[in-house]
């Protein structure tokens, strides 16, 4: 690398704490939080799950985002893309003077050695690493560590001559900097399957039962360039973006390593099927809080909150579709009146296919008379002033 590299922060945290406090704090959140994570006000009770919103991953990225504006306050300071799936808190670093190479008319090529650019929380694609190493500029990388490990993992299976096989969304920032890493390695392949439909087809191209010709519709843009399917599903090695279902990878790990079974036998299946759990445990913790939480009780609804691009968000508020109505909202502005609420419908868990929906308007959404029970989360790029404020938005027209 010529570049200059931070990957533990600029040693700013002091100086940037009380900024960080001001804009993402909430003191309805530890009122909350110290009541047993149980909020009643009027005739609303909130009852939100034990772990939600800010994970260790994107508060260590955001820390360093902050400090990165302190450290360099004379330089060009940039970012990737989003820094995490949050729209509020990229709109604030863009008010805090970021700008991002991912709009248009900014361009890595334009970059020169005095610029700095943070790489966010879900990573980079070798690719573009490489070019920001061309252009000499200060890297800031707050890749998570839970990332990190999954890339471990991708690069072990490939050096081994396992094709790696990522449960993820072929076109997610993490996915794609997890896919590259595959690359690195001499022959390295990779293939991308979204959900259990995805990875029942791939079952039946590895045992025979579907030809070339249907493979290839479903997976064309979704593998590494000279991918071979003969010859490139020998050996496969299981990964995941870390964001996903935990419940949908474990069928999908189950399914692969059952066709490799059936296609080559049990006695040499450790010569065809690896599997290495990579779902963090942020997002593991907050799918097991919620449901832990819709098991203890009847809810009248769930609010779900964070960006509507954000994978791990998305896949909370299929948990709660699953058993009562669900409104996936990117903040409280989203609750527009007691009558009506914008929002991102979300699909049930066995629901399969593109979950690409977008917002709509729905109305009769709160219950008019009577006690509501609601359970509340947050995806792992939600700041709890957002939960606060859409809490306190959620009491108001509960209340009025
Ligand atoms: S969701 Fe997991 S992998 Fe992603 S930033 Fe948070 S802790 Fe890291």
């Amino acid at each position: 690398m010529t570049a200059t590299v931070f990957r533990k922060g600029l040693n700013l945290k002091h100086a940037v704490a009380g900024t960080l406090a001001d804009d993402y704090h909430s003191e309805l959140i530890e009122q909350i939080k110290n009541s047993d994570f149980i909020w009643q006000d009027g005739r609303l009770i909130v009852h939100l799950a034990q772990e939600f919103g800010f994970c260790y991953g994107v508060d260590r990225a955001v820390d360093y985002a902050y400090q990165t504006c302190v450290r360099f306050p004379e330089s060009r300071v940039f970012l990737t893309g989003e820094i995490i799936h949050n729209p509020k808190v990229n709109t604030r670093l863009r008010d805090a003077g970021v700008s991002f190479l991912s709009d248009s008319g900014q361009s890595v090529e334009h970059l020169t050695k005095s610029d700095v650019v943070i790489l966010p929380a879900f990573g980079v694609t070798i690719e573009l690493l490489e070019q920001l190493d061309r252009r000499g500029c200060t890297l800031i990388d707050t890749t998570c560590g839970s990332v990190l490990n999954v890339w471990k993992n991708v690069k072990r299976y490939t050096e081994d001559g396992f094709t790696a096989v990522i449960h993820g969304k072929v076109h997610h920032e993490e996915t794609r900097a997890t896919a590259s890493q595959a690359l690195l390695a001499k022959d390295g392949h990779y293939l991308v399957i979204l959900d259990r439909k995805e990875a029942e087809l791939l079952c039946d191209f590895i045992c025979d039962r579907i030809g070339i010709d249907q493979f290839e519709n479903t997976f064309r843009e979704a593998c590494s360039p000279g991918f071979v399917p003969s010859r490139d599903l020998k050996r496969v090695g299981l990964a995941n973006q870390t964001t996903m279902l935990m419940s949908e990878s474990l069928e999908i790990g189950e399914l692969i390593r059952d066709a490799m079974v059936d296609r080559y036998g049990h006695n040499v299946l450790s010569e065809h099927y690896r599997a290495f759990e990579t779902i963090c445990s942020a997002t593991q913790d907050r799918q097991d809080a919620i449901t832990t939480l819709l098991n203890t009780q009847q809810f009248d609804l769930a609010i779900v909150i964070g960006g509507y691009n954000s994978s791990n968000t998305r896949n909370l508020a299929r948990i709660c579709a699953d058993s009562l109505p669900t409104f996936h909202i990117a903040d409280a502005d989203c609750l527009v009146s007691e009558n009506e609420i914008r929002h991102r419908p979300a699909n049930k868990r066995n629901q399969e296919g593109p979950d690409n929906s977008s917002e709509v308007i729905s109305r009769n959404w709160l219950p008019s008379a009577g006690a509501v029970s609601v359970a509340v989360t947050a995806g792992a790029s939600t700041p709890d002033s957002i939960v606060g404020d859409a809490i306190s938005r959620l009491s108001t027209f509960a209340n009025s």
